[in-house]
């Protein structure tokens, strides 16, 4: 179905966010502009971004060049993006932001993101590290950050307000927060079939937390891949199900999330993945085949974070 755009979840806040993202991470800034020209034109109307993926400002060429030529109205587009570990002081919050919305050349983000709950030594370095390898904390505690990032709502920057990479004890801390005066919105989480956050998902959604699907084809050209690591992009048995429904194996892997009620950002920067990520409004798994998916669990992780392992506040 070409409108697929149309097809969105409910925040608790009653905004509508479209279940298909574009994935921003690794896209290079010369080709990132034409990645989100190329996806708003094929009606992706939700794109994922981060402070961490030094591109938001060729992201933010694009978003202005497709509204400039009428493709897309700005309250057509629901702009994600992240608040990265180096700022988690309640004191630099805002000024984060302002430069993310400068960089995109937005006056509000539909949804803006703690990017993990660790906080890390601020400073130019994005991931500061020891002499060991292993991150350098800050002293900073997510529930202050909260705080700070419930205060750009309420001077407009953002229209919600979420987290990214938390587990349920550390969602439980912000909800039972005193004085909590937003809740969150989303969790965006790691999720494909081999690693598919049964539990955390029942979680949030009994809380009314909307559950977002990261690296749903399982991270391919994440920087640290080695070559004995699954691939579920190969994998037989999705190869299977993709060819009886005549779809790719990455179709497979974006229509599981999204008929499990996730949200799902596949990235890529090629034309022809781009639209066809996007062509997975018109198949449906069965029971069997949604429960054989789940069953591929193996509780494997593109994105570790093995720096941060002795991190207070380490999710995983
Ligand atoms: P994905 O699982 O989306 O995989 C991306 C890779 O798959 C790229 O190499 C891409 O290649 C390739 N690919 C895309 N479509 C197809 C296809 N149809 N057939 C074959 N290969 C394909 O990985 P990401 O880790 O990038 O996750 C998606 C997004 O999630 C990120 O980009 C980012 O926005 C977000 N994210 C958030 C994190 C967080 O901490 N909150 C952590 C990790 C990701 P190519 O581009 O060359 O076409």
């Amino acid at each position: 179905m070409a409108g697929g755009g149309a097809f969105t979840i409910t925040l608790n806040t009653g905004a509508h966010m479209p279940v298909v993202g574009l994935g921003t991470w690794k896209s290079e800034p010369g080709k990132v502009i034409a990645a989100v020209k190329t996806a708003i034109e094929a009606g992706y109307r939700h794109i994922d971004c981060a402070f961490l993926y030094e591109n938001e400002k060729e992201v933010g060429d694009a978003i202005q060049a497709k509204i400039k030529d009428g493709t897309v109205k700005r309250e057509d587009l629901f702009i994600v993006s992240k608040l990265w570990c180096t700022f988690h002081a309640k004191d630099m919050v805002k000024d984060a932001c302002s430069n993310t919305l400068s960089d995109l050349k937005l006056d509000y983000l539909d949804l803006y993101l703690i990017h993990f709950p660790m906080g890390f030594k601020a400073g130019p370095e994005n991931l500061p590290l020891d002499g060991n390898g292993v991150v350098i904390p800050s002293d900073t505690d997510f529930v202050d950050t909260w705080e700070a990032m419930e205060d750009l709502v309420d001077l407009n920057m953002v229209k919600a307000i979420g987290v990214s990479n938390f587990n349920r004890k550390q969602i439980e801390h912000i909800l039972n927060k005193k004085n909590l005066k937003y809740r969150p919105a989303v969790n965006q989480i790691e999720c494909h079939p081999y690693l598919t956050q049964e539990d955390l998902i029942s979680y949030c959604t009994s809380n009314n937390i909307v559950v977002t699907a990261y690296s749903p084809l399982g991270s391919p050209d994440r920087p640290w891949a080695k070559p004995n690591e699954p691939n579920l992009l190969e994998d037989p048995k999705l190869q299977e199900i993709a060819q009886r429904h005549k779809k790719s194996v990455a179709q497979v892997l974006i229509w599981f999330q999204i008929q499990r009620r996730l949200v799902v950002i596949p990235k890529s920067v090629t034309p022809e993945r781009i639209k066809k990520n996007f062509q997975v409004f018109d198949f449906q798994l069965s029971d069997e085949e949604m429960k054989s998916i789940l069953s591929f669990n193996r509780n494997w992780r593109c994105c570790p974070m093995e720096w941060c392992v002795n991190h207070k506040d380490y999710p995983f």
